[in-house]
């Protein structure tokens, strides 16, 4: 049975023929816990907005406009403005408005974001990329699965093979547990494949707390892997949708989940204490 749900999109980005659609980071939540995915994807619990992701928002759309200038223009004060002109957009809206206490937390952010942007200089440098894609947007068919996602940016490396690279603004896990976070990158550049025919060449994590850059080559066989786990997670998320069951699986991740306060695994410890 196929159902008729549209997953991981805002309404208004739903696909109008009512196809099913999964954003990787979805994917990714459902392969790292299905009750998180439920809460984000089925219910779509509001999450507080955090001081943590005002940055990463605020960071993404100094970095894509920094991509707009010429090489020769990309230096660290450009990018400190971008940033602050981002910001007073981002501030206005209403998830961000109450967000700071006091002017002075608001300053002291501030000054915690461009420490986090000069670490930027250190990992590349930016004068020398000549983006391909930049805040891409992903929609492909993987028959009968659409995948929905904006990709951060890709480049063409010196011998014109296709680099995809996501920022963070998080701080980079262990290299131990980074392999997780590959899983929607890979998403990503199996839907580069369908999209051009070209296989891309490697998957970048670019974290700016550290700074620290993770690189993981990809070739056909492993987007091969890859494309057949999407499709036995889509049949798993078919499967949990069709009988409303989501099971929870508690793990690091709980330390950090929104939802853990309603979360039936830790709801069940409760009753047992
Ligand atoms: S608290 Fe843990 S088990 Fe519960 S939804 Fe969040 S990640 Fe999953």
């Amino acid at each position: 049975m196929t159902t008729k749900v549209a997953i991981g999109v805002p309404a208004e980005h739903q696909d109008p023929r009512g196809l099913e659609t999964l954003s990787p980071s979805r994917a990714s939540d459902f392969k790292t816990c299905p009750q998180l995915f439920k809460f984000r994807a089925i219910d779509r619990l509001p999450e507080p907005t955090t001081v943590y992701q005002a940055r990463g928002t605020t960071a993404h759309l100094a970095l894509e406009r920094f991509y707009d200038l010429p090489g020769e223009k990309r230096d660290p004060e450009t990018l400190f403005d971008l940033f602050r002109q981002a910001w007073t957009e981002v501030r206005g809206e209403d998830e961000y408005r109450e967000l700071f206490e006091t002017p002075d937390d608001e300053r002291q952010w501030g000054l915690e974001s461009m420490q986090l942007l000069a670490n930027y200089f250190a990992i590349e440098d930016p004068s020398l990329i000549d983006p391909f894609q930049r805040e891409l947007d992903m929609t492909e068919d993987l028959d009968g699965i659409v995948i929905r996602g904006i990709l951060d940016r890709i480049d063409r490396d010196s011998d014109g093979r296709l680099v995809i690279t996501d920022y963070k603004t998080g701080k980079a896990p262990p290299e131990r547990y980074a392999l997780p976070a590959f899983f929607a990158l890979k998403i990503y550049a199996l839907l580069i494949r369908k999209r051009t025919g070209e296989t891309p060449k490697e998957v970048r994590l670019l974290y700016l707390n550290g700074p620290t850059l993770y690189r993981l080559e990809v070739d056909d066989k492993q987007l091969d892997g890859i494309d057949s786990q999407l499709r036995a997670l889509w049949t798993a998320i078919e499967r949990a949708m069709s009988t409303n069951r989501y099971p929870p699986k508690p793990g690091r991740l709980c330390d950090w989940c929104s939802f853990q306060e309603i979360c039936p695994a830790f709801a069940d410890a409760e009753a047992v204490a």
